[in-house]
């Protein structure tokens, strides 16, 4: 009998339920199924380039393992049965995917071929709770974040990652699969996808030498160097998180094991970032919105300012003359990714210097963030507009230039990514227009010309938007 696998945001052989389940059928098809018309929000570009190599790996692996991934366009409702007929096939397997989203197309089509009277069957694995399953002592959904922890952090090590099947036995002969290449997951024009190349190695390999990586060498002093935007002290996992190479219950187990001489505020300060994971998927799922409206909704009436383009364009370019927001903006750009400190400070210089609605920038993140994941990306932005649930108060304004004089004191971070700025000395690093005219001279820095004077004066801007909060604070 034959089983398929249905994979979806979990490319990996390690840890994967549903692979598992469907190793023991005397023959396995995996499919992944390329969805040009979706009910969700479709990948960004920095997703789609990693997808590709992603899909790439795991075709590799599978057919090493020895069935081969079949890859096939169009709607999965048509296709899943249609591949059951062709194969065979007694029983789907997947796991399941939490983004709200497809709930009704996943149930609809388990639905549907149980009807038929085929196996389908649906695995855990991206998350350490179900979202929807877990309520509060009055049946309601957590929306602080030490309560939730609270509350999953004890089951936490008691799911231990299933192992990578063995083998494979392919159906033979192989359905037909489309070309990887086809799909033009991959830049076209402007390649603007030589940093990320540089930077990343999509794939399950990938993410596990990130994580022996990170536990050998960075997790010891892990509580106190991630607010450094300067040295690489984080894990760099959530890409492969985000794409399901690795699942959170294998990190987990590996960081039980790990004998690095990291201490217990390194480990658990690690483990509550894993769970401000948990607890974005778990507001997504009660708040399925929660990517286009405010959680909290007194914000429905904030007096955001409609984006210049000049003002849209200079954050995201990284050209508003604030070194540290400036940094991130192009750390984005050109890799990806952006430390967490620096994603704090550049959208609330976004949403607050600039008082540009947060789901611009949230929206800019997802196609640039090789990580955008629905959860994380949507929950953070409202977290750090004030709109969110547990969300920081709205009056704590970020002083890009304080942050940066604080976070990244020897300019290690901003002059890797503004170079124009590399000779500046640490002193105006960070407020290059306070420089007196001989300093900037000798540092090779004309404002306005090489980097640009700042777009918006802070001390005016953080007064406005202070006023700005007090007319919604003053109708709620
Ligand atoms: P580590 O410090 O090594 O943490 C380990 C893992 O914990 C991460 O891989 C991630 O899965 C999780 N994690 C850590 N911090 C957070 C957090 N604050 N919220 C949720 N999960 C967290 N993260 C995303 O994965 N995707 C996004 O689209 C995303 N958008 C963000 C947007 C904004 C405005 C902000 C402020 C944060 C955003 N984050 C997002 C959260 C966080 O910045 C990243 O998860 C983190 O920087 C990833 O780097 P790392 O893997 O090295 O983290």
């Amino acid at each position: 009998d034959t089983a398929i696998v249905w994979y979806r945001n979990d490319l990996r052989t390690g840890d994967n339920a549903a692979l598992l389940a469907a190793s023991q059928h005397r023959a396995v098809v995996p499919v992944f199924i390329h969805q040009p018309v979706t009910p969700a929000r479709p990948l960004g570009g920095a997703r789609n380039w990693w997808l590709h190599h992603s899909l790439a790996r795991l075709g590799e692996q599978l057919e090493s393992l020895g069935a081969p991934l079949l890859l096939l366009t169009g709607d999965p409702e048509e296709l899943v049965p249609r591949l059951v007929q062709s194969t065979g096939a007694s029983a789907v397997y997947w796991n399941r995917r939490y983004d709200p989203a497809y709930q009704d197309a996943d149930a609809a089509l388990k639905h549907q071929l149980q009807s038929d009277g085929i196996v389908a069957e649906s695995f855990a694995g991206q998350l350490l709770h179900e979202p929807t399953r877990l309520r509060t002592g009055s049946g309601g959904f957590y929306k602080v974040y030490s309560p939730f922890w609270r509350a999953i952090e004890p089951d936490l090590d008691n799911r231990p990652p299933a192992p990578a099947p063995q083998t494979l036995a392919p159906l033979v002969p192989v359905p037909a699969s489309e070309n990887l290449d086809d799909w033009k997951l991959l830049p076209t024009g402007p390649d603007w996808a030589g940093g990320l190349v540089k930077a990343w190695l999509p794939g399950e390999e990938g993410a596990k030498e990130r994580l022996a990586e990170f536990l050998d060498e960075r997790l010891p002093d892990y509580a106190e160097r991630r607010d450094v935007p300067g040295v690489a002290a984080t894990s760099g996992l959530s890409p492969h998180l985000a794409h399901g190479e690795i699942t959170p219950a294998q990190i987990l187990e590996a960081l039980k094991h790990s004998d690095t001489e990291a201490s217990t505020a390194d480990r658990t300060v690690f483990r509550k970032e894993i769970g401000w994971r948990e607890f974005s998927w778990h507001l997504l799922a009660n708040r399925p919105d929660l990517a286009n409206s405010n959680y909290s909704s007194k914000f429905d009436n904030f007096p955001w300012i409609a984006p210049s383009d000049q003002a849209l364009s200079a954050w995201r370019k990284g050209m508003t003359g604030y070194p540290i927001v400036d940094a991130g903006m192009r750390q984005l750009w050109q890799t990806g990714w952006m430390h967490n400190r620096v994603r704090m400070v550049t959208a609330s210089f976004l949403t607050k210097h600039l008082m540009i609605d947060w789901r611009q920038g949230e929206s800019w993140f997802w196609d640039t963030l090789v990580d955008a994941d629905p959860a994380s990306n949507a929950a953070s932005w409202q977290w750090v507009a004030g709109s969110g649930a547990d969300a920081a108060p709205y009056f704590r304004i970020f002083n890009p230039v304080l942050q940066g004089e604080k976070f990244d004191p020897e300019g290690d971070y901003v002059r890797q990514f503004v170079p124009e700025l590399a000779q500046m000395p640490n002193r105006y690093l960070h407020k290059p227009w306070a420089a007196p005219d001989d300093v900037l001279a000798k540092a090779g820095v004309r404002l306005g010309e090489t980097y640009p004077e700042p777009v918006v004066d802070h001390q005016t801007v953080r007064n406005r938007a202070l006023a700005a909060y007090q007319q919604i604070k003053d109708v709620a």
